[in-house]
């Protein structure tokens, strides 16, 4: 299956390169896939948690998945900003991934289409800037 990527992310200071993978559209989450089982993982695991195998090889994850459930966080340890939107997005294939959530809060559903952006960091005192990968909405014509 193949997903279009909005843009291309410069490199993030967060995420560290184990858990990034960039090619000519852009980024990738890069988790695992367990060589006996077929299971995925994210974030990377030394054991399947199917099968208990410790055979498991680093794959580029899909960009795009479906927003499983959302909250809009009020009250959040300094140096964090609020509000901010924080949610678990569903990748094919039984990976869910939680991460912060882009876009107007107020047209957020649950089960619509999200991809992973760029971004950078708005709601942190210290760091305002830094780069930061959020899962979007999608638009139709995106998709
Ligand atoms: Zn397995």
């Amino acid at each position: 299956m193949e997903f279009k990527t909005p843009i291309v992310p410069q490199a993030n200071q967060r995420l560290s390169a184990d858990y990034l993978r960039f090619d000519s559209a852009g980024a990738h989450l890069v988790g695992q896939r367990c060589d006996v089982c077929g299971t995925q993982l994210f974030p990377k695991t030394g054991i399947c948690p199917g099968c208990q195998s410790e055979q498991l090889t680093d794959v580029a994850l899909p960009r795009q998945g479906t927003l499983y459930s959302w909250s809009i966080v009020h009250v959040a340890p300094k140096p964090w900003v609020t509000p901010y939107v924080i949610g678990y997005v569903d990748l094919p294939e039984g990976v869910r991934v939680f991460a912060h959530i882009g876009g107007d809060p107020q047209t957020l559903k649950i089960g619509m289409p999200v991809a992973l952006y760029a971004s950078a960091v708005v709601a942190h005192e210290r760091e305002p800037g830094t780069p930061l990968f959020t899962f979007n909405p999608v638009s139709a014509e995106n998709s």
